[in-house]
């Protein structure tokens, strides 16, 4: 929830020295003013994520249980999970000012505001969601752990691990299928990209170590090990939940698609051609 940054500097505060306190508050309530900074009780309370923060090995020094690093009436964390998506608002007499903003994305929710971008994120992890493809429970643990993931708009998708944030461009890609030493061509929807994305981020909070080994380990047809976690154990499921394309590699073009949701291209939509 706070930056790393501040989470190193503060990692020497006071802090809890007895889990015991933690999984008890209730009897502590009355002995302590911790009650209203929600968000871990939250979490004890739905008694699934009364464990070890999914943090703490990328922050060793600080105690697992510990609550912003036992810091709360400075650094107060009324949500504690958080998918956010930025969009910019021009402001000012000209409108030439941008001011980034952003809205809190928890599953099955309903945007109501005029921001395309921010629409297609909501709309593409609400598909993925409704559509039962959220294998492993990506989209919802990523709502629900302490970390941020920053969701903003690009040229292309990547995941961006010392930013914690995702970059996503909306659209769809072609995939292939090498199979015999052809290829089998297949589509994928923008929101599939951004579950694929989404598979980063879960990776380097949940299976932090993993995910740093692997992240530059050369792989022959993935580019990079990370990358073929991703794609078999996420991405590919996904797909074959959404009757979508497959890849065994981690090739792909961009498609030019009438929406985040659709496999169908515009020149499809335009002449009429059913949809793959
Ligand atoms: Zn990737």
């Amino acid at each position: 929830m706070i930056d790393a940054i501040v989470r190193h500097y503060i990692s020497h505060t006071f802090c809890l020295e007895n889990n015991y306190h933690y999984s008890n508050y209730k009897e502590l309530d009355n002995e302590t003013n911790y009650t209203y900074f929600g968000a871990r009780y939250y979490d004890s309370e739905l008694s699934v994520w009364l464990s070890v923060d999914p943090m703490s090995d990328k922050y060793p020094s600080l105690s697992p249980y510990c609550y912003t690093a036992d810091n709360p009436v400075v650094l107060v964390d009324p949500n504690g999970n958080e998918i956010r998506i930025y969009y910019k608002e021009k402001k000012g007499i000209s409108r030439l000012f941008e001011r980034s903003k952003y809205i809190t994305y928890t599953p099955g929710m309903k945007y109501t505001g005029e921001n395309n971008f921010v629409s297609n994120a909501v709309d593409s992890l609400n598909y993925i969601y409704n559509k039962n493809a959220d294998v492993e429970g990506i989209i919802q643990q990523s709502v629900a752990t302490s970390e941020i993931v920053n969701v903003k708009k690009s040229f292309s998708d990547y995941y961006d691990d010392s930013k914690n944030t995702i970059y996503w461009s909306t659209k769809g890609m072609k995939t292939f299928y090498k199979i015999n030493g052809t290829y089998e061509v297949g589509k994928q929807s923008g929101a599939l990209g951004l579950f694929h994305e989404l598979g980063h981020f879960y990776r380097d909070i949940f299976k932090h170590d993993e995910f740093e080994k692997e992240k530059n380990m050369i792989d022959q047809d993935y580019d990079f090990v990370e990358e073929r976690r991703v794609i078999e154990e996420y991405e590919t499921p996904a797909a074959i939940i959404l009757n979508q394309g497959i890849r065994n590699n981690h090739w792909a073009k961009i498609l030019n698609t009438v929406d985040p949701l659709s496999t169908k291209t515009r020149k499809e939509q335009k002449n009429n051609v059913p949809m793959l």
